[in-house]
């Protein structure tokens, strides 16, 4: 195969020589503080033992179109993690995973799903879809049959990074959705900022009036899950509750079954 930019070629070498990894970040339950599923995150080692950044390289993936043979390497190592951790500890995990413009319209996106959940033997009701706004509106008509689709073989979505996109409520009616992930930036200042206050309790409100679940991101402060728990939030993310870890890591966190509960940065 030939490829059309040095970058193209890296990652394709780079998954070829199996270097990209799987973090997995709990998911928790609001009300009770359980860990109810996880979000996979792909990792790429470098040389020099750092990171490389998810946002610089997930967006050379998606311009170079290798993001679809990654999502799919992604959607397969993850599904079959989390259904060990399901056999292992005899319950029900949640896997959320995130898709790009590029895979969410791709022609074999529904195959490749179905091919890797039947392959793993994994629940499709335990399985969502994270989507931001803009790859969501990016050809809404498209997107929403392509969503529907999802939806018919009983996999749930979720809005992602919510707020920073477009926001289009004519929209946001009419996408078969099931959770709106609030973003990171307006949770970072509360209890501070009065507007980050209001935007959030409106940005809940709203969704619960649409019948959808909340998830918030970035919760990194006990002050800020209170807040957000007394508001109705059902589900959240963030450092307070543990960082994305490798498999082995997480692991031990789920078989505690506490959250480890981490200094922010
Ligand atoms: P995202 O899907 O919104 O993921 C949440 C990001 O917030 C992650 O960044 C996570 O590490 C970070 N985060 C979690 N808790 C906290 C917190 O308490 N404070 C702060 N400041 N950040 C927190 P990460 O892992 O760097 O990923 C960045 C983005 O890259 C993701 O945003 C997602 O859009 C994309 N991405 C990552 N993995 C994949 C993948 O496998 N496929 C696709 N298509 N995109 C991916
Ligand atoms: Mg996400
Ligand atoms: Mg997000």
């Amino acid at each position: 195969m030939s490829y059309r930019t040095p970058m193209h070629q890296r990652l394709a070498n780079a998954l070829s020589y199996n270097e990209f990894r799987i973090f997995y970040q709990p998911v928790i339950d609001l009300p009770t503080g359980n860990i109810v599923g996880v979000e996979a995150l792909c990792r790429w080692p470098q040389r020099d033992s750092t990171f490389a950044a998810p946002e610089t390289f997930i967006t050379q993936a998606e311009t170079s179109g290798f993001i679809v043979q990654l999502g799919d390497w992604v959607l397969k190592n993850a599904l079959e993690q989390v259904r060990k951790w399901q056999k292992a500890f005899s319950r029900d995990i949640n896997l959320a995973v995130n898709l790009s413009a590029r895979q969410f319209l791709h022609y074999n996106l529904m195959k490749s799903i179905e091919e890797a959940i039947a392959k793993a033997n994994f629940s499709p009701k335990l399985l969502e879809f994270e989507i931001t706004e803009s790859v969501a509106m990016h050809n809404a008509e498209d997107s929403i049959g392509i969503m529907r689709q999802v939806k018919s073989r009983g996999m749930s979505l979720a809005l992602d990074d919510f707020g920073t996109g477009y926001s289009s409520l004519a929209y946001l009616k009419r996408f078969p959705i099931d959770k709106l992930k609030i973003d990171k930036t307006f949770v970072r200042d509360i209890p501070d900022d009065a507007n980050d206050l209001a935007i959030v309790n409106a940005i809940i409100a709203m969704a619960h009036a649409l019948g959808l679940a909340v998830q918030a991101e970035g919760v990194e402060t006990v002050a800020q899950a209170e807040f957000l728990r007394e508001c109705g939030c059902e589900y959240a993310q963030g450092y307070l509750f543990g960082r994305p870890l490798p498999a082995d890591e997480f692991e031990l966190m789920l078989a505690s079954q506490t959250p480890a509960i981490l200094a922010p940065n």
